[in-house]
């Protein structure tokens, strides 16, 4: 560390006053294991103080893998002929999301990619219709990840029962996004988060470890998920995929990931932190969830045709990213699954919140 030690610092994250940007770039960049070992000890408790040993769990139906976008990372890039394609039909998308609610799922976030069959029609009715029939049929709260909407959107969606909406910029430096997202408009998708939450949804952002970005990069994305409001923040680590042209990038190690969750916990207090079942699958779990995460996502029934975003097979048909195993998985960890009511409680706190908060 530069002027302070580390245990000033992380004192002082403890004590709830705010790190410098300086501070953040310093924990981002340690690796001496019992620098990690103290940073990863105070995130647990940071999050333990504020959220006691519960987890949240987020069942995830991809219901589109169609994709009008070419972003260099993903699998399902407009370009790449090998991507699984599939279209579920609203029937499906009602059973799946239903399905994941009896098997006691807290949230269902409803993924696709910017589908033309939804993002083509005029004011997307579709869109509306996939969420408004999941609300009718679901009594959980839902996340709505459809891709980038036109700002008269929000108000219908969120009418239409969405509670959170999700976006992610991958990355706060726009030089880098234009690599990783060619041709998409850095501003409009930031204001995604902006204009959902004026509309009165929850918000997620988050960031990818591992395609290029610099510390300082990870440590401006930190900032600028204050800046946004969200009360959702993620960090998930790069997966190289086949036919794309990041194939021949290497996953970092990671550590890169982890460390990133412990500082976001020690930043973001309050907010929402997933550990996703799509990077390394339920093995994953443990490490994050002692890296300060508090959230399972990516829950997926198995053997129903669907596909993890940022990999497509991993844990899906062999049921290890069902609900059930996952709460076996737990039961050897030293965490709770919150109830409903609780998360409930927490996602009606935030709404009822949200107007009286100052919006950028
Ligand atoms: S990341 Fe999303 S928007 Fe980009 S190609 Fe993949 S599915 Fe489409």
């Amino acid at each position: 560390m530069t002027y302070e030690s580390l245990d000033d610092v992380l004192d002082r994250a403890w004590n709830g006053h705010p790190l410098t940007d300086g501070n953040i770039r310093d924990l981002l960049a340690l690796r001496d294991e019992d620098d990690l070992n103290k940073l990863f000890q105070t995130a647990r408790s940071i999050k333990e103080r504020r959220f006691g040993n519960k987890v949240f769990l987020y069942g995830f139906v991809y219901f589109s893998t169609y994709c009008r976008n070419n972003c260099s990372f993903c699998f399902y890039r407009s370009s790449n002929k090998e991507s699984v394609r599939y279209r579920k039909t609203l029937e499906d998308i009602v059973a799946l999301a239903s399905a994941l609610e009896d098997a006691g799922v807290h949230m269902v976030d409803l993924t696709m990619g910017e589908d033309p069959f939804y993002h083509g029609r005029k004011k997307n009715e579709s869109l509306i219709e996939v969420v408004s029939s999941v609300n009718d049929a679901v009594g959980i709260p839902i996340m709505a990840s459809p891709g980038v909407l036109s700002e008269d959107m929000f108000l219908p969606m969120k009418e239409a029962g969405a509670d959170w909406f999700a976006c992610y910029q991958e990355t706060h430096n726009k030089e880098l996004f234009m690599r990783l997202r060619p041709h998409q408009d850095y501003g409009l998708r930031f204001n995604q988060k902006i204009w959902a939450r004026r509309a009165g949804m929850l918000t997620e952002e988050g960031i990818m470890i591992g395609v290029g970005e610099t510390i300082e990069d990870r440590a401006d994305s930190l900032r600028m998920m204050g800046i946004e409001g969200v009360q959702q923040v993620r960090a998930m680590t790069f997966v190289p995929q086949l036919n794309t042209p990041m194939e021949e990038l290497r996953s970092p190690s990671f550590t890169e990931e982890l460390v990133t969750l412990a500082v976001m916990r020690l930043v973001h207090q309050d907010k929402l932190i997933p550990a996703s079942l799509d990077i390394e699958g339920v093995k994953g779990l443990k490490p994050r969830l002692d890296a300060g995460a508090n959230v399972i996502t990516s829950i997926i029934p198995p053997q129903k045709g669907l596909a993890g975003v940022a990999q497509h097979e991993l844990d899906i048909d062999t049921g290890e990213r069902s609900p059930g195993n996952v709460e076996d998985m737990l039961a050897g960890l030293s965490v709770t699954v919150a109830s409903r009511s609780e998360y409930q409680g927490l996602v009606d706190s935030w709404k009822h919140r949200l107007p009286q908060e100052v919006l950028v």
